[in-house]
């Protein structure tokens, strides 16, 4: 099953959010899905926005466009920090990310 597909069983929507305590700097996650993902001068990963600002409150989240749902995904199965956490809108479950039960 894709993950695309999965997201289907999974319930629709989804957004994601970063630890930025945990967060290392390493960029990966801006180099899997640069759409979502960016460094901010601090050197920590933050979310975007729908018109591309970065989202710096602490657990900030932005939707997860569906066409990059399997880069998103990747980002958080490697990032180092295990701090990309992806959850389904309607119930705020994590559906991939280090909470995942
Ligand atoms: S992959 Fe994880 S640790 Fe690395 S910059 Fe992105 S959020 Fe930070």
């Amino acid at each position: 099953m894709s993950v695309q597909q999965e997201a289907g069983v999974e319930g629709g929507t989804l957004e994601v959010w970063i630890d930025q305590d945990l967060c290392t700097g390493d960029g990966i996650c801006a180099q899997y899905a640069p759409e979502v993902f960016e460094l901010d001068i601090d050197g920590l990963a933050y979310v975007k926005g729908s018109d591309d600002e970065l989202l710096q409150a602490p657990g900030a989240a932005t939707r997860v466009p569906l066409p990059i749902l399997s880069d998103v995904v990747d980002s958080a199965k490697e990032c180092p920090g295990e701090c990309i956490h992806v959850r389904r809108v309607a119930d705020g479950v994590e559906v991939y990310g280090p909470d995942v039960e």
